[in-house]
């Protein structure tokens, strides 16, 4: 049946759609000029700024024939800019939407081996803050818009780029202050963004990732009482053993296995490219074996795509060497799936513990966000145009452990799917890390692959 798919899709293909536009120089030379323009404007939130940046790419895109109206850099504060810009369709169907982030995280000159500030290509390789978090993302968005505006090319709906701040941290998401500020502007049917990507191993494609649901971040405060009193004199209770204790069943206690559809999805495919016992497990995972989901969840980042988890980060108590604790402390991370609730897992936070003498306190409400549904719209172009391009290397829908602008997005209605095309290695991700870095094929690949799923998702 694949097979047999797959061999439609290969015959079909270039029939339905032209080939792209091959990359000439001009385009790989505007496109790099962005991306070193992106990187050396320093967007940190500490003295960093986005405006900036959103200014820039404004000017790039009025120079190529955007009219003023439909570029605009608007945000809260002076140095938290968003830019919102727009190609016009032909129809009022509702527009897709771009979303990159300009904003990154701090870098110190001390802790990297180049500048990381200073787009630096070496060893088949782009440097720099930013160059996959998320300025790669940005500067494609911008380089395709202007080529778009360019040939003349007219989409069926519009196609709206933001670029926009905070999203690393910092008071000011820009993609929430435009929903809550601007929806008019940044309104559309679903919405393309980071959080996917394709993985490569040891210079092999394994997939082309597509972001499709987040897991959901709460935190509690465990604590406990205690009268306390001299330390010469220790009692049975004891603020610090007491909580303690309650830790200790937390450590071995573990949320219920539930795979949703993007997850499900995830181990089906993956035990198509994993090897041995892991595939086998994968495959069982996937239609329920808990036997198998036992031994996968060894391996700590398939546990955490299987199931809600809870884990102690931060410890506190007593307040002198010499007296009994009055109190303590331990701080609880919890990352819930989708379609868990939080009051539920403090509840079981609470029955786990079995101990009322332990209060669990909300240190923060949960942002639910619901996974984006697997839309054949959406999912279909973007399948027949991975193997246009990677013949042979599957689509793989993800759940990301941490979260995105796209949780706004889908709390808002607006499906969000985390798709660049832009390939790394699986053990090699240095986002938020030091000598942050995108290999420069893959870098120009990506840019292609955006420009031809754009293309045919807004025709
Ligand atoms: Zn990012």
């Amino acid at each position: 049946m694949l097979f047999r798919r797959v061999l439609l899709l290969a015959i079909l293909a270039p029939m339905l759609n032209a080939a792209p536009p091959p990359l000439d120089d001009a385009t790989r030379r505007l496109t790099r000029d962005i991306y070193k323009q992106l990187i050396e404007i320093n967007t940190t939130d500490s003295i960093g700024n986005t405006t900036t940046a959103a200014e820039a790419m404004a000017v790039r895109l009025r120079a190529a024939g955007f009219p003023p109206a439909d570029v605009q850099v608007l945000g809260p504060n002076p140095r938290k800019g968003n830019l919102v810009a727009r190609l016009r369709g032909s129809t009022n169907q509702k527009p897709i939407l771009l979303v990159a982030h300009l904003d990154v995280v701090e870098a110190k000159r001390e802790d990297w081996s180049l500048d990381p500030f200073k787009l630096t290509e070496q060893d088949g390789y782009y440097y720099g803050r930013g160059t996959s978090d998320d300025k790669a993302m940005a500067s494609i968005f911008i380089a395709n818009l202007i080529r778009y505006k360019k040939e003349g090319f007219v989409p069926k709906r519009d196609i709206v780029v933001a670029l926009t701040a905070d999203e690393e941290g910092g008071n000011f998401n820009g993609v929430s202050w435009l929903l809550t500020e601007h929806r008019d502007l940044i309104d559309a049917a679903f919405a393309i963004n980071e959080g996917g990507g394709g993985r490569l191993k040891d210079g092999r494609r394994l997939y082309n990732g597509v972001g499709a649901s987040e897991k959901v971040y709460v935190t509690f405060a465990l604590s406990t009482q205690n009268k306390g009193g001299h330390s010469s004199v220790p009692r049975a209770d004891n603020a610090i053993y007491e909580l303690a204790d309650g830790l200790t069943k937390l450590a071995k206690f573990q949320f219920p296995v539930a795979l949703n559809e993007v997850t499900r999805t995830y181990f089906e495919r993956m035990s198509k490219i994993e090897e041995g016992p892991i595939a086998a497990d994968m495959a069982a995972v996937a239609k329920g074996d808990p036997a198998a989901s036992a031994r996968l969840s060894e391996t700590a980042a398939y546990n955490a795509l299987m199931r809600t988890t809870c884990v102690a980060t931060r410890l506190e108590g007593g307040h002198a060497d010499n007296v009994l604790p009055q109190s303590a402390k331990a701080i609880v991370n919890c990352r819930l799936l989708p379609a868990d609730s939080a009051d539920e897992v403090r509840n079981t936070i609470i029955k786990v513990l079995n101990d009322p003498g332990i209060e669990v306190a909300w240190i923060d409400r949960p942002k639910p966000s619901a996974p984006s549904p697997l839309d054949a719209a959406v999912m279909g172009p973007i399948e027949k145009m991975t193997n246009e391009f990677w013949p042979g290397v599957p689509v793989m829908p993800l759940m990301g452990s941490g979260a995105t602008d796209s949780l706004y997005l889908r709390n808002a209605g607006i499906p969000s799917y985390g798709v660049s095309g832009l390939f790394g290695e699986l053990n090699d991700s240095r986002a938020h890390g030091r000598d942050e870095r995108v290999g420069v094929a893959e870098f120009y690949d990506s840019l292609q692959f955006l420009y031809v799923l754009v293309k045919r998702l807004a025709s």
